[in-house]
């Protein structure tokens, strides 16, 4: 569903990315795993147009990315960032329809999706459609940022470090609601994490970044009885 062919990003000067050569299939939850600077953030702003490559293409269903129209592109595309992007001045139910009404979906079909979106995640709507997110644990928050990447049943979500502020419980409750969701909606999600545990628990494959390379990738099995090289074995040993 995502190809990067010879992608390579340049800013001021610096190679960030170099040659990097991806393949994404559809229904996969696709880790991008390496230490902080790797080009991990990077590779993922490109699958949405945020950031261009300076070489190579990418594409989304075999189409370059740089001949979407961005704005139609980003609705099929959800997008969960590590720090918590809920609009402040919207309730809950706001913010999770947002990209159904710009795409034009009834109220009643808008309010039976937050509703469902909001039992999926245990939350029960009468209690929280209506809050504002600051009445909201980070934990919370965070449940609503992801179901409302997901309101529009988009066909691919990043989720860039989606956890990492988080407490450990919460962290462990999160990963396995994103496998839950991932298990019941059969979509592509690309997750990014600089934590190799994190990527073997929800990985189906792992692609293991060092500076802007790609090392490895692998399904989780093969990464932990096959590190490619040395790096990916200290990783692993380190982040486990
Ligand atoms: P982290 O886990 O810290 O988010 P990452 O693997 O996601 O790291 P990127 O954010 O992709 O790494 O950054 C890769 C490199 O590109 C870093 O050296 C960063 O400083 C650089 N970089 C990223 N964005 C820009 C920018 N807009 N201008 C200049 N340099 C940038």
């Amino acid at each position: 569903i995502i190809e990067f062919k010879d992608v390579s990003k340049e800013f001021e000067g610096n190679l960030v990315l170099k040659d990097l050569n991806l393949t994404v299939k559809k229904g996969e939850i696709f880790v991008l795993v390496g230490p902080s600077g790797s080009g991990k953030t990077t590779s993922l702003k490109m699958i949405n147009g945020l950031i261009e490559p300076t070489d190579g293409d990418l594409y989304f269903k075999e189409k370059r990315i740089k001949d979407y129209n961005l704005q139609k592109l980003r609705w099929q595309i959800g997008y969960v960032l590590q720090q918590i992007a809920l609009f402040p001045t919207m309730s809950v139910k706001e913010n999770i329809e947002v990209i159904p009404d710009m795409l034009g979906w009834t109220k009643e079909r808008r309010n039976k999706r937050v509703d469902e979106l909001l039992q999926e995640v245990d939350m029960e709507p009468e209690q929280f459609r209506d809050r504002m997110p600051s009445e909201l644990s980070g934990g919370q928050q965070q449940r609503i940022g992801i179901i409302r990447a997901l309101a529009s049943e988009p066909d691919i979500v990043l989720m860039d470090e989606p956890f990492s502020a988080l407490d450990p419980i919460s962290r462990a409750s999160l990963q396995d609601l994103v496998l839950k969701l991932h298990q019941k909606l059969g979509n592509t999600i690309i997750f990014v994490t600089h934590n190799m545990k994190e990527a073997m628990k929800i990985g189906s494959r792992i692609a293991v970044m060092h500076e802007g390379k790609l090392v490895q990738c692998d399904t989780p099995e093969e990464i932990q009885k096959h590190p490619a090289n040395q790096f990916v074995e200290e990783f692993f040993d380190e982040t486990t």
